[in-house]
């Protein structure tokens, strides 16, 4: 009998919505699209991010500006965890697989406390804010503070590397059990190590990477990028624009020279995609829209990235 393919997903914001209501409805075809792959004979494991959630949770705090970002962080991936794991939970037992437990691990992340990021911080977060107010907080508090597109200041934090998933042991276990996991939830936690002790640091690890190390740590065979675009293009959204259904390295590295992907939403998958699909023979990554992972799957759609 041939051995279950590993597949890990990266769910992006349109699998979430922005808002309570939203993510209610949302998570409905999420789930949907999962248990397809499932029902494909896949052995899925979930990875998401958590942008308006985390937002919408720290902004709401704001009332108590000394909460750290990664206290919200926390909050996210369980309050996501929650609809997301009942969402998989009811689509499971409508299609009669019931034997299937579905969990959700809250993950830390250890960064360097070297990383490069540090010094030059560039993630956008939390409310927008006049430049009196902005400048009152950066004195305050410390924050490193940027004019954000014309639609006023912002806290900027760094995006640095995951360098080890802190819960991957029982990560795999669960995994390797059967059951179904969502985790690294927005990136994962960022923290640093301090001795015997794990320190939460204000930051923001890309989710698309943090998937990727999942990817590499549980030896999967696909790392699946699911977000609102069925495939990568080059000259995209010109009049020359082309759409891709295989990519090489070689060629994903000449694209990224040539400057085809934007940086903060489509050039960390197509990083993330080399990283994952350059690590092992055999392993390759598929960017697609969430409604098209079975069909992608199937070799029928979405954009592979393969050595
Ligand atoms: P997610 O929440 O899934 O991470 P992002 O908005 O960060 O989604 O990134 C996906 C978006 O990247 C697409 O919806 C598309 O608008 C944009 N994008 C930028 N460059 C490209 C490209 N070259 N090909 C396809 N989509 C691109
Ligand atoms: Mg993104």
């Amino acid at each position: 009998m041939n051995k279950k393919k590993r597949i890990v997903i990266a769910l992006g914001g349109n699998a979430l919505g922005n808002d309570l209501e939203e993510q209610k409805i949302a998570v409905k075809s999420t789930a949907s699209a999962v248990v397809d792959l499932i029902e494909e004979g896949c052995e899925v494991v979930i990875a998401h991010g958590n942008g308006p959630q985390v937002g919408m949770i720290h902004n709401s705090m704001s009332n108590a500006e000394n909460i750290p970002l990664y206290v919200s962080g926390a909050m996210s991936q369980t309050y996501i965890g929650f609809d997301l794991e009942n969402a998989l939970r009811e689509e499971l037992l409508k299609r009669k697989i019931g034997n299937m437990p579905v969990a959700t691990i809250m993950t830390q992340i250890v960064v360097d406390k070297d990383d490069k990021s540090f010094e030059n911080p560039t993630k956008p977060i939390g409310r927008f804010m006049s430049l009196e107010e902005a400048k009152e907080v950066e004195d305050r508090l410390g924050y490193d503070i940027v004019e954000d597109s014309g639609r006023g200041y912002r806290r900027v934090v760094p995006s640095p590397s995951p360098r080890r998933i802190v819960e991957i042991d029982s990560i795999r276990t669960l995994v390797e059990s059967g059951q179904l996991v969502i985790s690294c939830g927005g990136g994962g936690i960022p923290v640093i190590e301090e001795e015997n002790s794990l320190k939460g640091i204000d930051a923001v690890i890309d989710k698309d990477f943090a998937s990727c190390l999942l990817a590499k740590e549980l030896e999967a065979d696909f790392l699946i990028i699911l977000t609102a675009v069925e495939k990568v293009a080059i000259n995209f959204g010109k009049e020359n624009e082309k759409w891709l259904s295989d990519l090489s390295i070689d060629e994903a590295k000449k694209y990224i020279e040539e400057g085809h992907f934007a940086p903060g939403s489509m050039l960390p998958k197509i990083v993330a995609a080399i990283d994952f699909a350059g690590s092992k023979e055999g392993r390759a990554a598929l960017i697609t829209q969430l409604e098209k992972a079975k069909k992608g799957i199937k070799g029928d759609t979405g954009t592979r990235i393969h050595m």
